[in-house]
């Protein structure tokens, strides 16, 4: 992509509206706009960073075999009275009439819906198990939208629900979904710890958060400080998740079982990227949702629901990475590979240069975003950073009268002078 054509509408100001990092940056860097309180348009980098954080989610969900299908989401009053949820979700949930004066809602979860599909289309136990998942819009009329994307009232989720013939296989499926958590936040450069939770408005009783360590975290924490330690060496696998405690402020007894001596204890903030929940037959029973057992007896379908805030990751994401002049994106989520700075437009050999690099990167497969403006280097440096991309490939002049180009490590802000070949040769 060139600069010149893209629509990315940087800000040189601090947004006054925005309190935490990730919400600053994402309006700097053009990321998204406002359209209503808690309602955002996606601009094309956000959007971008949107669906590669997207993609990993459903990478491993499908590798933890399950299936993709799309929900809508608006739906029916109906179901909703018969979970008898309709009046107990008050005032969060969207409702509305249509033409015809049936009673609407915008969802804010699908158990309902999910329930109705497998009720009126899975009959026996040899369809089981099946774990079904969608990345969807939701709407929660939250009372008070803040920090962006972070708490929106229109967020994008991943809900997965799995359907077992009993508490064994239910398990087996919980287990499945934690694992691939683990593995996806890991892929984004998370570390996320599952904390014990509450099982609140869902209901049921084996349910886990998963949560990103950040001062501006909305919800309270209590962990093992052991976590520290594996989270420096980026190493929280299954193992250790058995011994160490982590708990929601909610689910947390001081001094209850398993906790932590207070030298121990470390009490924190947290950002809550993830949830998962069995719940059992709450739903297919109040929806009567069987299939035929095994011994030709009727069975409710053993249930769990798993969401990840999709949205709500790309600011989670940002404030475990940036610095005071902008983003710094992991490599797996980020809108460009690399950004490539011609600092002299206009300038035949830069000029040259730059075209021939940008286009052996897009051959190569290599995303870019190539900043072929005739604007001032200050700016497009701050631009850069700002931004975030992983690499800055530098031409100017000076250097490309000696052969070089410099290579710029946002993360680390290491540079080095290379040539061309040698440049590209470590961005394929
Ligand atoms: P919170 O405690 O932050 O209000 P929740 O517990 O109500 O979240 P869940 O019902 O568990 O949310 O939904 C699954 C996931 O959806 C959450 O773990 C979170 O990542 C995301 N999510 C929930 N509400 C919002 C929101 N208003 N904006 C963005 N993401 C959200
Ligand atoms: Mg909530
Ligand atoms: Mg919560
Ligand atoms: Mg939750």
């Amino acid at each position: 992509m060139r600069r010149s054509a893209f629509f990315l509408p940087t800000l040189k100001e601090t947004p006054s509206e925005a309190q935490i990092a990730s919400h600053r940056l994402m309006l700097r860097a053009g990321m998204v706009r406002q359209s209503a309180a808690g309602i955002y348009s996606w601009l094309p980098l956000g959007f971008k960073v949107l669906r590669k954080i997207e993609q990993i989610v459903r990478e491993e969900q499908d590798a933890a075999g399950a299936q993709e299908l799309l929900m809508p989401t608006i739906q029916s009053a109906d179901i909703w009275r018969e979970s008898e949820r309709y009046d107990a979700y008050g005032k969060e949930m969207l409702r509305f009439k249509d033409r015809h004066d049936r009673e609407m809602l915008y969802g804010p979860t699908n158990e309902e819906l999910i329930t109705q599909l497998f009720r009126d289309n899975v009959r026996s136990y040899r369809d089981l198990p099946k774990i079904l998942y969608h990345i969807q819009w939701k709407f929660r009329d939250e009372v008070r939208p803040r920090f962006g994307v972070m708490r929106g009232r229109e967020f994008l989720m991943k809900d997965s629900y799995s359907f077992d013939m009993d508490f064994e296989g239910a398990k087996r499926s919980y287990e499945a979904m934690f694992t691939a958590y683990l593995k996806t936040f890991k892929r984004m450069g998370l570390t996320a710890i599952p904390m014990q939770a509450d099982s609140g408005a869902i209901g049921g009783n084996l349910t886990h958060e998963f949560h990103v360590l950040a001062e501006t975290g909305e919800s309270g924490v209590f962990y093992d400080i052991a976590y520290d330690d594996l989270a420096a060496k980026g190493e929280i696998d299954l193992a250790a998740l058995n011994d160490l405690y982590a708990a929601t402020d909610e689910k947390h007894v001081p001094g209850g079982p398993n906790v932590p001596p207070p030298e121990r204890l470390r009490e924190a903030r947290g950002i809550e990227v993830g949830h998962i929940f069995y719940f059992g037959t709450k739903y297919s029973k109040a929806m009567n949702a069987m299939v035929q057992g095994k011994d030709g007896e009727p069975v409710f379908a053993e249930m769990g629901s798993y969401g990840i805030g999709v949205s709500r990751l790309v600011g989670a994401i940002i404030e475990a990475y940036h610095d005071d002049r902008g983003i710094k994106w992991p490599e797996s989520v980020a809108p460009f590979k690399v950004g490539l700075i011609n600092l002299k437009a206009g300038d035949a050999l830069c000029d040259k240069t730059c075209d021939d690099i940008y286009a052996k990167l897009g051959a190569a497969g290599v995303e870019v975003l190539y900043d072929d403006r005739d604007d001032r280097a200050g700016v497009k440096f701050a631009d850069m950073d700002l931004i975030g991309l992983p690499w800055q490939l530098i031409a100017g002049p000076k250097g490309l009268a000696q052969g070089v180009v410099e290579l710029k490590n946002r993360a680390t802000d290491e540079k080095v002078e290379l040539s061309v070949d040698s440049a590209l040769a470590r961005l394929v």
